[in-house]
C-alpha cells in the first residue's frame, strides 16, 4: 500500500523542535516496517499550527487525498481540532512514530485523537496567552509608554492610582451593588463636576457602565475581549477582583443563573410555581403529603357556546401530577407580578438578593485552577511520551468532571445578578422590558409560588396563590 508522510518544524515548542530531516527518517523507518511505499513527502515549516495560519504542505496534501498518512507525532500533523475533522473525513490509516496507530476509523480512536487534538490546542493556547499576558503586563508596568485608563495616572515609570478618579469610581460601584440606577449616578456626578472618561463634559448611563465594567480596574488583562492575565500582584487596582465580578453580574448579565436557552419554558411560573394540594394522606411523622407536583402551562380547552360557536378558554397552569390543581395563567402572572414589583419598588430590595459568598469563591476558584494545571500537566506527559493515548483520556475524563463541579461552585458562590435598576422606582418600567428568561430567573431567585386548589368553577381568589419569600 502507499503512503505520504507529512513533516513539520514548529518554533513555538523551544527545546524539542525536531529537524525535518530527522522527522522523515523516522517516518521512513516507520513506513518501511509496515510494509508501506513512501510516495510523496510534505513539509510545513517554521509555522505554529495553533496560530490557524494556511499551512501549503498540509492543504496540498489534503488535496491529493492519500491513502495512509504517516507523521511523527499527532502535534506535528494537528494542533487544532478542525484539522483533526478534516483528516477524519479522509478515511486513512494515520500512523505516528511515537505515538502509534490513531485509528481514525472507529469511534475510540476519533475520541482519543480528539482528546489530544484538543489539550494540543488548549495547550498551544495557553501559550499564546501567556505571550500577550507577558507583553500587556510590560505595558501595564510602563515598559511602553501608553496611556493609562480612568482611575489610572503615570508616576515617572509606574502606574499608581489617581485617588480622585479612584474614588469616583469605587463609589459608584458601591451605589450600583446597592441597586440606583446609573441615571442617578450620572446625575449626581454632573452635580459634583467629576471629571468623565472621554472627551464629553457630561456623564452618561453608557459611559459610565462602561467604565465601571472595565477589567482593568482590577487589574485584569485584557487581549480581544478576553481577560487573558493579571497585572503583577503589588501593582495598584481600583477594585478587587470579586468586586468587579459583582459589578459586572449586575450590570451586563442577568440570566447567567438560568438553565442554557432553548430548554425554558416561555411562561412565567411554568414549572416554578408548585401544586398545593394535599389529598389528606399523611406521612409517617404526621405531617400532610403534597402532591409535589410543579405548575405546567396548559392551553386553553375548546368549549361550545350557548350559540354553538366554539371558543378556545384562556391558558391555565394545571399540576403536572395530579391535575387537579389548575389555575388561569393571566389570573396568576398578574398576580404574582405586582407582589414582586411591589416589593422591588422599594428602597431596600435589594437586600433580598444573595450576596455570595467570597470566601467559598476564593476556594472554588483556587480548586479551578489547580484543575487546570493538572490538565496542562496531563497534555505535557502525554506530549513528551511519559503516559499513553488511553492513560492521557482517563486522566482527562476525571479531571473534567471535577472541573464541572468546581466551576459550578464558583457559580454557587457569586453574588445574585441582579438586573441594573430592577431595585427601586423604575422597577416596574425595568420589570416589563426583561425578556422571560430574566424574569423567571429572578422570581425563582426571591420568592417560591404555591397553588392551592380550589373549588371548580368559581372567580379567581388571590388567597390561594402564596408567594413566600426567599430572603
Ligand atoms: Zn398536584
Amino acid at each position: 500500500m502507499d503512503c505520504v508522510i507529512y513533516t513539520r518544524v514548529s518554533l513555538d515548542r523551544t527545546g524539542e523542535a525536531l529537524a525535518v530531516a530527522r522527522q522523515e527518517a523516522d517516518c521512513r523507518k516507520l513506513a518501511k516496517s509496515l510494509g508501506l511505499r513512501v510516495t510523496q513527502v510534505y513539509t510545513d515549516n517554521d509555522i505554529s499550527a495553533t496560530s490557524g495560519k494556511v499551512r501549503p504542505g498540509f492543504e496540498t496534501m489534503l488535496d491529493a487525498q492519500p491513502t495512509a498518512i504517516i507523521a511523527w507525532h499527532q502535534d506535528r500533523l494537528l494542533r487544532l481540532t478542525r484539522d483533526l475533522e478534516r483528516v477524519i473525513a479522509l478515511n486513512v490509516p494515520v500512523y505516528t512514530v511515537t505515538a502509534g496507530t490513531l485509528d481514525l476509523t472507529t469511534p475510540a480512536g476519533r475520541a482519543v485523537a480528539r482528546t489530544v487534538a484538543a489539550w494540543s490546542q488548549y495547550e498551544g493556547e495557553q501559550k499564546a496567552t501567556r505571550q500577550v499576558a507577558a507583553n500587556v503586563q510590560r505595558a501595564a508596568s510602563g515598559v511602553h509608554s501608553g496611556r493609562v485608563g480612568y482611575g489610572y495616572r503615570r508616576d515617572g515609570a509606574a502606574v499608581v492610582l489617581h485617588d480622585e478618579e479612584a474614588a469616583t469610581i469605587r463609589a459608584a460601584v458601591q451605589r450600583v451593588l446597592d441597586g440606583d440606577s446609573l441615571r442617578s449616578i450620572c446625575k449626581d456626578l454632573d452635580a459634583q463636576h467629576a471629571p468623565t472618561p472621554g472627551r464629553g463634559a457630561k456623564w452618561n448611563s453608557t459611559t459610565l457602565k462602561q467604565l465601571l465594567l472595565r477589567p482593568s480596574l482590577a487589574g485584569l488583562t485584557v487581549h480581544r475581549g478576553q481577560v487573558v492575565g493579571r497585572t503583577p500582584a503589588d501593582s495598584p487596582r481600583v477594585l478587587d477582583e470579586d468586586t468587579h465580578e459583582r459589578i459586572k453580574a449586575v450590570l451586563t448579565d442577568p440570566v447567567r443563573r438560568t438553565a442554557p436557552a432553548g430548554r425554558e419554558p416561555k411562561y412565567l411560573l411554568g414549572g416554578i410555581a408548585r401544586c398545593g394540594r394535599c389529598d389528606g394522606t399523611l406521612d409517617d411523622a404526621g405531617e400532610l403529603v403534597p402532591c409535589g407536583g410543579v405548575m405546567v402551562r396548559a392551553v386553553g380547552r375548546w368549549t361550545r357556546q350557548a350559540n354553538g360557536n366554539s371558543k378556545r378558554q384562556p391558558p391555565s397552569y394545571v399540576c403536572s401530577e395530579c391535575y387537579r390543581v389548575r389555575r388561569k395563567q393571566d389570573h396568576v402572572d398578574a398576580l404574582v407580578e405586582g407582589i414582586v414589583v411591589g416589593r422591588l419598588q422599594m428602597p431596600d430590595a435589594a437586600q433580598l438578593f444573595t450576596q455570595g459568598d467570597p470566601a467559598a469563591l476564593q476556594a472554588a476558584r483556587d480548586t479551578l485552577e489547580a484543575i487546570d494545571a493538572r490538565l496542562a500537566n496531563a497534555a505535557d506527559m502525554f506530549a513528551d511520551g511519559t503516559i499513553d493515548p488511553a492513560q492521557l483520556a482517563r486522566v482527562t475524563e476525571r479531571l473534567r468532571a471535577d472541573r464541572a463541579t468546581a466551576a459550578a461552585a464558583v457559580d454557587k458562590a457569586l453574588p445574585a445578578a441582579v438586573p441594573a435598576e430592577l431595585v427601586g422606582a423604575n422597577a416596574r418600567q425595568v420589570w416589563e422590558a426583561l425578556p422571560m428568561d430574566s424574569k423567571r430567573a429572578v422570581l425563582q431567585e426571591l420568592v417560591t409560588v404555591t397553588i392551592l386548589p380550589s373549588g371548580s368553577g368559581k372567580a379567581f381568589d388571590p388567597d390561594t396563590v402564596q408567594v413566600h419569600w426567599k430572603a
